[in-house]
């Protein structure tokens, strides 16, 4: 009977095993694929930037945009960032990918102004791999000069995972800061808080992230969170955006406390292109 048992838990256990395997399987398979995709899509130019507009709160009107990156594959249909910048951040291949984004995000500043947009500022999202990377003040330069746009329009977005190493990070942003450009620090609240470095960091805005903003109206601590944050901004001179503001209640409770800026489902989603200009001519 002893026997029995044993026989069944170890047939049953390499079953089981065996399904692990398969399940491994499959999700390394995806992976590689998804992986060689995306190693044709700049060539294949499946990417396209969408842009989701950014309200100034003291005047209600849009003062620039986040780019985000789309991947629209042929067979895959829409792949999300969240599922393909790990990837390209693995494999080296956000560094073209990065620079495609940045040099795009350029020459759309540039076509707005000679359009009669305006001045709208563009904000880019760099990922660890990009920041580091050792010619990043050497592109960024060319982009700038080829293009001829304002450097103050583009916005480096980046997160406080980036600044754990504290002297190589303040250096790179004394660097992009020296070329004319914007920095925000993204997702703030979520890293390992830097907060004794923000007054050494040369920063201009901090983006209060999403996962406090959803709870803003109804939970006090989350109030109290993004509260704290605003007036720690104020204090240290620095402007502060909120993310994912999708209600009029957590709008309300962000221009009580005198928040700069806000995005989210509430004003827009990404738009492509054309749709960000027809929303501008309403
Ligand atoms: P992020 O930079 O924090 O961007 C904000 C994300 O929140 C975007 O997701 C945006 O579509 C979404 N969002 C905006 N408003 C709302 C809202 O009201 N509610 C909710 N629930 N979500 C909202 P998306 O476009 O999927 O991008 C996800 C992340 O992927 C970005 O987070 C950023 O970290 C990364 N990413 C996007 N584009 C790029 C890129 O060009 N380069 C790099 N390195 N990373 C990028
Ligand atoms: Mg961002
Ligand atoms: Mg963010
Ligand atoms: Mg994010």
């Amino acid at each position: 009977k002893a026997d029995l048992a044993m026989y069944q838990a170890k047939r049953s256990g390499r079953n089981n095993f065996q399904f692990y395997d398969k399940q491994l399987d499959k999700i390394v398979q995806e992976r590689l694929e998804l992986e060689n995709h995306l190693r044709k899509a700049l060539d294949k130019e499946e990417f396209t930037l969408h842009y989701q507009p950014i309200i100034d709160l003291s005047t209600n009107k849009m003062s620039g945009v986040e780019a985000l990156i789309r991947w629209e594959h042929p067979t895959f249909g829409m792949v999300p960032p969240n599922k393909f910048i790990p990837i390209a951040e693995e494999t080296g291949l956000i560094v073209p990918i990065g620079e495609w984004v940045i040099r795009t995000a350029c020459l759309q500043i540039k076509e707005w102004e000679t359009n009669g947009f305006g001045q709208i500022s563009v904000s880019i999202n760099l990922s660890i791999r990009q920041f580091y990377q050792s010619n990043l003040i050497n592109m960024m330069q060319s982009i700038l000069n080829k293009t001829a746009i304002n450097p103050r329009l583009l916005i480096v977005e980046i997160t406080e995972s980036m600044t754990m190493d504290v002297e190589s990070a303040t250096q790179i942003l004394h660097e992009l800061k020296n070329l004319g450009l914007t920095i925000a620090m993204d997702d703030f609240g979520t890293g390992y808080s830097s907060f004794s470095y923000l007054k050494t960091f040369p920063i201009d805005f901090l983006k209060i992230d999403q996962s406090f903003i959803r709870d803003i109206a109804i939970n006090l601590s989350d109030e109290n969170i993004a509260t704290a944050i605003l007036l720690m901004a104020h204090n240290l001179g620095l402007k502060v955006i909120a993310e994912g503001v999708e209600l009029a209640e957590q709008l309300e409770v962000l221009k009580q406390h005198d928040c700069h800026k806000a995005q989210g489902y509430y004003f827009s989603k990404p738009l492509p292109v054309y749709e960000l200009e027809q929303y501008l001519n309403n």
